[in-house]
């Protein structure tokens, strides 16, 4: 994959890199789309990366196809797909980490505490891999998002973190690699959340800037939904991710919640 795409940056090309963990979608699909539009060549990642799960988590279920995924990439003009083992990225005596404060001590931070510290470590990975001019990540994971924007800063990555808005089904359900886990009781019960993230946002519209209050809302929201069980509501600043009091600038509405055993995840923008 380097020496790929040394190869294309000494040829002048400029190189937009998709990291996924394949099981693709229209959201993946938005991102592949607004990096082809925006680079020479487009790299997609499909790594189910080990060290960003816990334990208890899905890991092995994660739904894989890989062939299907080729060839969504094939249709979309992907210029190369790297897919790499496990035993590859993480050989016997890897032993290094990439460790984020502060962004990653809220929201799913707290709830996956080893969960941003394997995703900051496979993607300063990926991105040595592919040497992308951008990286695209989808404000779906809006924590992710920002912790990766970080990291570049952080490190004096030369790579440009670029974001893009959340693909919906028509339902207003995010689209989600998981959602392949919801029953038909459970799919039907999943868009109530982002019914009740729109209902949030449009209370900040109308004037509401409390934190608790927009809180409660969300929740009144969400309590009542068979097989919903609220993780975290929280709403915090859109950089920094620190919990708000009260919405003053820039703010998303974040929640996660488990359907049935699903964990998902979804969040808005709090703006006038
Ligand atoms: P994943 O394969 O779930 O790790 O996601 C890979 C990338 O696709 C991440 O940057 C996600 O934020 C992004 N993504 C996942 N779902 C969506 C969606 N519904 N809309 C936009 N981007 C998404």
């Amino acid at each position: 994959m380097q020496s790929l795409a040394t190869a294309w940056r000494a040829a002048g090309l400029s190189v937009g890199l998709v990291p996924t963990m394949g099981s693709l979608h229209e959201g993946h699909l938005s991102l592949v789309r607004k990096s082809a539009r925006e680079n020479d060549r487009t790299v997609v990642s499909i790594f189910v990366n080990p060290i960003q799960f816990g334990a208890n988590e899905d890991f092995d279920r994660y739904p894989r196809d890989l062939a299907r995924d080729l060839d969504l990439c094939g249709q979309a003009g992907v210029d190369a797909v790297f897919s790499p083992a496990a035993a590859e990225m993480y050989p016997e005596g890897f032993c290094s980490r990439v460790e984020l404060r502060v962004l990653t001590e809220s929201l799913c931070g707290t709830k996956r505490p080893h969960h941003f510290c394997g995703v900051c470590t496979v993607v300063m990975k990926l991105f040595h891999a592919a040497l992308p001019d951008r990286a695209y990540f989808g404000q779906k994971d809006a924590q992710q998002l920002a912790v990766v924007k970080r990291m570049a800063r952080d490190f004096n990555m030369r790579v440009a973190v670029v974001g893009a808005p959340t693909v919906r089904e028509a339902d207003g359900l995010a689209m989600s690699s998981r959602n392949a886990y919801l029953n038909a009781a459970e799919r039907a019960a999943a868009p109530r959340v982002f019914e009740a993230l729109s209902s949030a946002a449009a209370l900040y519209r109308q004037g509401v800037s409390d934190a608790d209050q927009i809180k409660r809302h969300v929740d009144e929201r969400l309590s009542g939904v068979p097989l919903l069980r609220v993780d975290y509501i929280e709403i915090v600043d859109a950089e920094t991710m620190r919990p708000l009091e009260s919405v003053t600038g820039p703010a998303l509405c974040a929640v996660a919640v488990y359907i049935g055993e699903t964990r998902l995840i979804d969040n808005i923008a709090l703006e006038v």
